[in-house]
């Protein structure tokens, strides 16, 4: 349709969930479809157009060789480029990679590893290309979904919540599981946007929307993780959804040598943004 902004949603190497979040907003969807034109949302229909486009989700992480030139071309193609989701903003659980040997991976789970071509490393988008605006989560939230999308149709630069997920767990009336049941929570370093949902049902937060801005990560383990596992299991808990954050990333390093493991990232890794 003509005048109304060009949206497409674009996967790389992802589980499709942060996708789902925008299928899963029924009730807005067709409010979304009268302001946007979707022309690229293969997760929704099979009528795909090119680019250019206003607005162009990205979800899933760089594990690829021809990924990396897609999403260069996606990026030239795009006025604004949102990241969605841990994989395509830290690089997801399959950033676990770039702790390791890749080739342990594809022997351990492949019969055949030499078909595979992939990367010794998954990076974020932000590694390859100009992010210009990221939204975390795994998944992400439908309602900070919908905050972007109407954002950037209006013009503005899209605002969501850079609190750490302790705030709005203590507005929910949630008792702090770390002080009343001794677990381990990562919610005073993880930025909120879930509602702190995982405090309210007995557990502690696993940081599945990533390290706040400016979290204070040393103390985080020292004092919260550190008196309840030892050093590798603290070091884990940084080692999921975010693993290639830098705050998690170079913290879990920090665990892993208190551990006696260390756990250099891999050599390949650098940033090529153009
Ligand atoms: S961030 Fe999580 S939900 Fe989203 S695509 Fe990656 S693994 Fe799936
Ligand atoms: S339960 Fe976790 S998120 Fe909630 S206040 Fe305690 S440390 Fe923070
Ligand atoms: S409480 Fe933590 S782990 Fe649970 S949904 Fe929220 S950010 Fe994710």
């Amino acid at each position: 349709m003509p005048n109304k902004p060009r949206l497409a949603v674009i996967k790389f190497a992802s589980c499709d969930g942060c996708q789902l979040t925008l299928l899963d907003a029924e009730d807005e969807l067709l409010s979304i479809a009268e302001a946007v034109h979707i022309a690229h949302f293969a997760e929704a229909s099979s009528h795909l157009e090119p680019g250019p486009y206003d607005v162009a989700l990205v979800e899933g992480s760089i594990t690829t060789e021809e990924d990396r030139h897609r999403v260069r071309r996606l990026r030239a193609d795009s006025k604004y480029l949102v990241t969605i989701g841990a994989c395509a903003t830290a690089g997801g659980v399959q950033a676990l990679r770039n702790f390791a040997d890749h080739q342990d991976f594809l022997r351990a789970v492949y019969a055949h590893p030499s078909y595979i071509q992939s990367l010794a490393t998954s990076t974020p988008i932000s590694a390859h290309v100009k992010v210009d605006f990221e939204l975390r989560g795994c998944p992400i939230d439908k309602h900070q979904l919908l905050e972007v999308i109407a954002s950037l149709v209006a013009g503005q630069r899209p605002r969501t919540s850079t609190e750490s997920v302790c705030q709005p767990c203590k507005r929910r009336g949630t008792v702090c599981v770390v002080v009343a049941q001794g677990l381990a929570c990562l919610g005073p370093v993880t930025q909120a946007g879930c509602g702190s949902i995982c405090p309210a049902y007995d557990r502690g937060c696993y940081g599945c929307f990533g390290p706040t801005r400016q979290p204070n990560m040393t103390s985080q383990s020292d004092h919260i993780l550190r008196p309840r596992m030892p050093a590798a299991d603290a070091a884990l808990c940084l080692q999921s959804f975010n693993t290639y954050a830098p705050a998690f990333s170079q913290e879990s390093q920090r665990l892993w040598n208190i551990a006696g493991q260390p756990k250099p990232l891999h050599p390949s890794l650098t940033v090529d943004h153009d």
